[in-house]
């Protein structure tokens, strides 16, 4: 029987995860189907059961990160750390092993983009679900320092408390020019705003990433980065992609091309 996969959330009919899949398994030659799968509000747990009875994994999207994150009867030590869950999939005894691979498709991007961050001062905007998941596989980069801001303090706080001195918690008043890389996590751009960080902050990093996309690649904060200067700006489309592949692997045992995937669907 052909293996089944979804991605789960609400609402759902936005999400670009089947096309991706549907690439990666074509030209893997890999027999499978992907759909979504609207859950209904406080459904989560039902709508994966039902799932579950014939379906292989399935990736997570917003609101029930957390819900999967529960569901899951064994954590991967990124889902364990980003305290959230964006792929599930079903091990041969039946039981449900949660993954997130969403910090480590940001990681896998940079690469991919020829950017380095070990030994880089790096500034993290935001504490939301997506921060969450990028601390770990950032910090096991190595980078020189990795300061976290957030407009909700005690979220910074609380997010950063569990690794200790290798991350320090600032204001967005307090921040001073010295970054190398800057990391927007927060969904500023999908406001069109701007995070309250001067200009001179933003002007002398080497490297602007928003984790947010935008269709061509600009998000609203981007945009003022390249203005400002900033010679290495990139938006959240190949942490997307990178994401999706790591999850594939985690299913299928094989990592689908994603500098191919981007090209695909991003043709220059
Ligand atoms: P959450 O809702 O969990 O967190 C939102 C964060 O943004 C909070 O820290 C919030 O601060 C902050 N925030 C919101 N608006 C502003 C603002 N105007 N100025 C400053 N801070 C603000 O969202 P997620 O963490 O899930 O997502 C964050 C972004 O990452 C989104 O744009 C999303 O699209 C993107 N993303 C991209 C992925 C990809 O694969 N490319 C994967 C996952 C997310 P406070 O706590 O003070 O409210």
């Amino acid at each position: 029987m052909t293996d089944r996969y979804t991605v789960m959330g609400n609402p759902i009919a936005h999400s670009m995860s089947p096309q991706i899949h549907a690439f990666f398994a074509q030209v893997l030659k890999d027999d499978l189907t992907y759909d979504t799968t609207l859950v209904p509000e406080g459904q989560f747990v039902a709508t994966a059961k039902e799932f579950f009875k014939q379906g292989s994994g399935c990736n997570i999207t917003v609101p029930c990160k957390l819900d999967a994150h529960a569901f899951a009867a064994e954590l991967t030590p990124y889902a364990k750390s980003a305290g959230a869950v964006n792929t599930l999939k079903k091990q041969e005894d039946g039981s449900i092993l949660g993954d997130n691979t969403d910090g480590r498709g940001f990681i896998a991007d940079l690469k991919r983009l020829g950017q380095n961050v070990t030994g880089k001062k790096i500034l993290v905007l935001g504490a939301g679900g997506a921060a969450q998941g990028v601390l770990r596989p950032l910090l096991e980069e190595n980078p020189a320092s990795v300061t976290l801001v957030n407009r909700t303090v005690e979220k910074a706080q609380k997010v950063a408390a569990p690794y200790g001195d290798s991350l320090s918690v600032d204001t967005y008043q307090n921040l001073k020019p010295g970054f190398d890389v800057i990391i927007n996590a927060t969904s500023s751009s999908l406001q069109k705003t701007l995070p309250a960080v001067t200009d001179d902050v933003f002007a002398g990093a080497e490297l602007v990433y928003d984790l947010m996309y935008a269709k061509d690649g600009v998000t609203t904060l981007l945009s003022h980065c390249k203005d400002l200067g900033v010679k290495n700006c990139f938006d959240g489309f190949g942490m997307l992609i990178c994401q999706a592949a790591l999850a594939y692997e985690l299913w299928r045992g094989v990592r689908p091309d994603t500098d191919q995937a981007v090209a695909h669907f991003r043709p220059q």
